[in-house]
C-alpha cells in the first residue's frame, strides 16, 4: 500500500474517567499496529472531546496527551450534548487530516473494523457507516425503541441508515461539505447521508459499555429522536393537516344527517355526542398547536444562529 494518508479518531467524552485509560490504551495498541501496518500515517492521532464533564475527564486527557503522543485534547466551554461535541471535534480536526473516524468514548464500538473502515476510504469511499449486526448487548426496551425510530424516520421520508449510529468514516472532503450544513438543530445521522458522494458500510458487533453507565438516559433519547424526527422532516404537520381535513369533512356530514333527521322528526338526546366531541376536538386542537409550537421554537432557534460549539482549549 503507497498510500499512507492521516487518520484522525473524534471521541466525545462525557463524565468517562471510568473508561478514558482503558480507551486510550487499547486505540493506541490499533492506531500503531495500523501504522507498522502500513495502512495510515505515523501522523494519525485520536482526539477526545470533553464535552463540559463535571468529573475529571479533562484532567484525565490533558495526562494522557501530555504522556502520549498520538493523545490531543478539545475542551467545549460546557456540556452541550453529544451531538454538538462530535460536530465541534469534526469541524476542529477537518483540515489537520484526511479522514476521520467518529466514535464512543466507552468502546462499544468495536475498534477491530477500523482497518476496515480505511480500507473502503482508499476504496474511494467518502463516508463509510458501521452498522451493528446485533443488538445482544442491548435490552429489550432500548432494542424496541431503537427499532421503533428507525421505522418512523423511514415512513418520514427521511434517510437513514439502518442500525448505525455515529460509528462512522468520513474523508476531509466530506467534512468540508458537512461543514455547509448550518443548521443548529444538528441530527448527524440524517444530514450526513445527505452528502452524497461513494458511500460504503462496515458491520460490526456491539460491545457491553465497557465501565461507567449510558450518558444516554430514556429523556435525552426522546429528546433526541423529537429533534430528529422535527429537524428533517414536516410530515407531522402533514398528517395533522390530513387530519383536520377528515374530521371537518365528517362534521359536514354529521350536520347533515342530523338536520335531515331534525325535519324527519327523530329527536337525539345529543347529550353524549356533544360533550365527547368537545373534549375530542379540544384534543385535536391542542395537538395540533403542539406540533406547530414544536416547529416554530425549531425556527425560532435557528433564526439566531448561534453558535454549535465553543472550544475552550485545543491540545495539538
Ligand atoms: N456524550 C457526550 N455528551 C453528552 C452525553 C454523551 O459527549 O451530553 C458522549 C459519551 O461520553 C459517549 C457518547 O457520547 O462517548 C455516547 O454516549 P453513551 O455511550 O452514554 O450512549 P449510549 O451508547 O448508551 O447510547
Ligand atoms: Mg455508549
Amino acid at each position: 500500500m503507497e498510500r499512507k494518508e492521516k487518520l484522525y479518531l473524534v471521541i466525545p467524552c462525557y463524565n468517562e474517567e471510568e473508561v478514558l485509560h482503558e480507551t486510550e490504551h487499547r486505540l493506541t495498541v490499533k492506531l500503531n499496529q495500523m501504522i507498522a501496518d502500513g495502512l495510515i500515517s505515523d501522523e494519525s492521532r485520536m482526539v477526545f472531546v470533553d464535552d463540559g464533564s463535571k468529573d475529571r475527564t479533562w484532567n484525565i486527557i490533558t495526562e494522557l496527551h501530555e504522556k502520549n503522543p498520538l493523545v490531543l485534547g478539545i475542551k467545549s466551554s460546557r456540556n452541550r450534548g453529544h451531538q454538538n461535541t462530535l460536530l465541534a471535534g469534526l469541524m476542529t480536526v477537518k483540515d489537520e487530516c484526511d479522514m476521520v473516524v467518529s466514535m464512543d468514548a466507552d468502546l462499544q464500538d468495536d475498534i477491530e473494523v477500523l482497518d476496515q473502515f480505511v480500507q473502503q476510504y482508499y476504496d474511494g469511499c467518502e463516508i463509510v457507516y458501521g452498522v451493528r449486526s446485533a443488538r445482544k448487548t442491548d435490552t429489550f426496551f432500548k432494542k424496541f425503541t431503537a427499532e421503533g425510530f428507525y421505522k418512523l424516520m423511514e415512513w418520514m421520508g427521511v434517510e437513514i441508515v439502518f442500525n448505525h449510529a455515529d460509528y462512522r468514516l468520513m474523508s476531509s472532503r466530506a467534512l468540508q461539505e458537512l461543514a455547509k450544513y448550518k443548521e443548529v438543530n444538528l441530527f448527524l445521522r440524517g444530514i450526513v447521508p445527505m452528502i452524497g458522494f461513494k458511500t460504503g458500510i462496515v458491520t460490526y458487533e456491539r460491545h457491553e459499555r465497557f465501565a461507567g453507565e449510558s450518558k444516554y438516559p430514556l429523556k435525552k433519547m426522546l429528546s433526541f429522536a423529537m429533534d430528529g424526527i422535527t429537524s428533517l422532516s414536516i410530515k407531522p404537520i402533514r398528517f395533522i393537516t390530513g387530519l383536520g381535513i377528515t374530521l371537518f369533512v365528517i362534521s359536514i356530514i354529521l350536520l347533515v344527517y342530523y338536520t335531515i333527521g331534525y325535519f324527519l322528526g327523530n329527536t337525539t338526546p345529543g347529550w353524549a355526542t356533544i360533550v365527547v366531541s368537545i373534549w375530542g376536538i379540544g384534543g385535536l386542537q391542542l395537538l395540533a398547536i403542539g406540533v406547530i409550537g414544536e416547529y416554530i421554537g425549531k425556527i425560532y432557534m435557528e433564526t439566531k444562529e448561534r453558535p454549535r460549539y465553543i472550544i475552550e482549549e485545543f491540545l495539538k
